[in-house]
């Protein structure tokens, strides 16, 4: 299958860091610039990657955990530059 790519709306999102993270501008901000999808994990969950985490830019800073008001976990890998490179959200139960 081929991954999907495209616009994506980081609404939602940016929505809980500012709730969750008021404080961290370059989390919310980062996510703010999630607006277009180059891949989704290959594990078929639907993750969507904003960064080609084979690319020399996956350079993981920091992991910051959300939580969605249905109490899911939310992990958004922040990389070295300050961009977002992945939303991942935590159905880890129906995960490979
Ligand atoms: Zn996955």
């Amino acid at each position: 299958m081929k991954p999907k790519t495209g616009p994506y709306d980081p609404g939602w999102v940016v929505e809980l860091a500012k709730e969750q993270r008021p404080a961290d501008a370059e989390l919310v901000q980062g996510l703010a610039r999630c607006t277009m999808m180059v891949g989704e994990c290959d594990c078929g969950c639907g993750d969507p990657h904003f960064v080609n985490p084979a690319s020399r830019d996956w350079k993981v800073k920091r992991c910051v955990e959300l939580m969605r008001a249905d109490g899911v976990s939310v992990i958004v890998d922040v990389l070295e530059d300050g961009r977002v490179g992945s939303i991942e959200i935590g159905e880890w139960w129906r995960k490979k």
